[in-house]
């Protein structure tokens, strides 16, 4: 195995961004330092895997920052107050629906989704950002912000504060689908100027009871979903900041309206942030990711069928983020090998630096290390190049454990796949409700290796329907060697 080579020394990071439609040099606003803002989670309900690869993404983004030697600061907000059932303004509080449904308080619901996100965030080894804002924290200030844009930008109508997009130049110039299809998703609200305009405060109305409300120069209600976006970037970040990320649906209407704020605030042609980044979409053709569809496709379910999150995480980072990624079992399966033949990989470079008495800290980390991955990273995030030369360092004879071991330490600060930290063991995951004694299992299967070396195939046999009733799947021929596994 020859060694991989570097690709470049020293590259300048490219970065595509939407607003501009091409590749271009990252060059931070504020020397050494990168800003980046993530919208994050309306959390009424539980993210599917769909919306975690957006952080995935986000976090892959912080990461390569973080690598190129940037100081990263990086904001995810939380949305517990204005995302709507529907993107235009005539739908329901999300928020406000899911606490009516389940009889709950707003504040009780915020509290177990914005938990159970934490929960995925930290299976998938997603970095914490610099601050997780939220939104409701921020009302007071977004009030403060509509008061400054109001003269100029917005008029009022019986429903609340709506922003007129005629006031900005080239509005929804990020936005690709046609207008039309862009309007047509927006119910109409009687009085509006322009099909796209947008309520930045919503009133409460008469009669009705909000568990939300705040008081505001436009009477008691609540802000518009894309006013906080506005708010939160430029208030822990300043205008212009570096990079702003979402999935690819906050392209057409989320970020045009945010874009059009800003533009009002700042008095500015600018958009508030220079770079606008978005990850294309996980497809499920089952349906099971349609949060209105019962038990949906979430990270536990993966885990309660025996699959390790970190292999969701892998599969995201097989295919570039601008690409469309399809989900099914038998791909995430095939992530789930490939994570196991890294890990077995990684394992025995572990055994080999024991026996030769090194550290991984032996030998000086020398540029070589990095610039194998710069060019990879630096080429607007090619994370399926780096898995790939990751499995060639790791695979390969060239240089001593240690050296390759450092390889390792570097791909993962990349793709955060805990590699020198996972074992075996943590791969073979449980499904629910398998009650098996692992230690029982290996020495059952050293059993029937003694029984198999004396040609004794009755009672090998005999093991292996034991084990099966088990309900556990002996591997023999098994090209990775793992031996066992829970059955699913
Ligand atoms: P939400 O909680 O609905 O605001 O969505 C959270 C994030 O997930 C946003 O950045 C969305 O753009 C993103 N997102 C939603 N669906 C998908 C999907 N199927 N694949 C990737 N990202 C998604
Ligand atoms: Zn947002």
């Amino acid at each position: 195995m020859t060694q991989p080579a570097p690709d470049t020394q020293a590259v300048p990071l490219m970065l595509f961004n939407s607003l501009t439609r091409s590749i271009e040099p990252f060059e931070p606003v504020h020397s050494g330092e990168a800003r980046v803002y993530s919208c994050g989670p309306t959390v009424y309900n539980y993210a599917h895997i769909g919306n975690m690869r957006a952080y995935v993404f986000a976090d892959t983004l912080g990461r390569v920052l973080s690598f190129k030697g940037y100081r990263l600061k990086h904001i995810i907000n939380i949305t517990d107050v204005g995302h709507l059932t529907d993107d235009g303004d005539a739908g329901e509080d999300k928020l406000e629906k899911a606490a009516a449904a389940q009889a709950q308080s707003i504040w009780d619901i915020a509290k177990h989704y914005t938990e159970a996100f934490w929960d995925d965030v930290k299976a998938l080894n997603i970095r914490e950002p610099a601050q997780w804002s939220v939104a409701t924290d921020y009302v007071p200030r977004m009030i403060e912000f509509a008061k400054s844009i109001a003269d100029k930008h917005c008029y009022e109508l019986p429903s609340g504060l709506y922003f007129d997009v005629s006031t900005v130049a080239d509005y929804g110039s990020l936005a690709r689908a046609a207008t039309e299809a862009g309007e047509g998703r927006i119910e109409t609200v009687e009085g509006k100027r322009n099909a796209q305009d947008f309520a930045i405060w919503r009133k409460t109305p008469e009669g009705e009871a909000r568990q939300m409300e705040w008081d505001s120069p436009w009477g008691k209600g609540a802000p518009g979903w894309h006013l906080e976006c506005s708010v939160m970037s430029e208030a822990l970040l300043g205008f212009p900041f570096d990079i702003h990320t979402g999935g690819i649906d906050h392209r057409e209407i989320h970020h045009p309206n945010e874009i059009a704020q800003n533009q009002a605030f700042a008095c500015s042609h600018q958009s508030g942030a220079r770079i606008w980044m978005h990850n294309n979409f996980l497809i499920d053709r089952t349906g099971k990711m349609s949060k209105s569809s019962g038990e949906f496709l979430r990270l536990p379910l993966l885990v309660s069928k025996g699959i390790h999150p970190l292999a969701y995480r892998l599969m995201c980072l097989q295919a570039h983020y601008r690409s469309e990624l399809e989900f099914s079992w038998d791909n995430l399966l095939a992530a789930l090998t490939r994570l196991k033949r890294l890990v077995m990989g990684v394992e025995k470079l572990k055994l080999e630096l024991k026996a030769s008495g090194q550290t991984i800290d032996s030998f000086p980390l020398d540029q070589l290390e990095k610039s194998i991955f710069d060019g990879a990273v630096s080429n607007d995030l090619n994370t399926p190049k780096v898995i790939a030369q990751l499995e060639a360092i790791v695979a390969g004879d060239w240089v001593v454990a240690s050296k390759r071991l450092q390889g390792v330490k570097i791909a993962d600060e990349i793709l955060g796949l805990n590699l020198l930290g996972l074992t075996r063991k943590d791969l073979r995951l449980r499904p629910v409700g398998a009650t098996i004694d692992e230690a029982e299992v290996e020495r059952l299967l050293q059993l029937r290796k003694e029984a198999r070396a004396d040609k004794n195939f009755a009672a090998s046999d005999a093991i292996r329907d034991e084990l099966t009733a088990a309900g556990i799947e002996v591997m023999d021929g098994d090209p990775l060697g793992w031996e066992w596994r829970i059955e699913v």
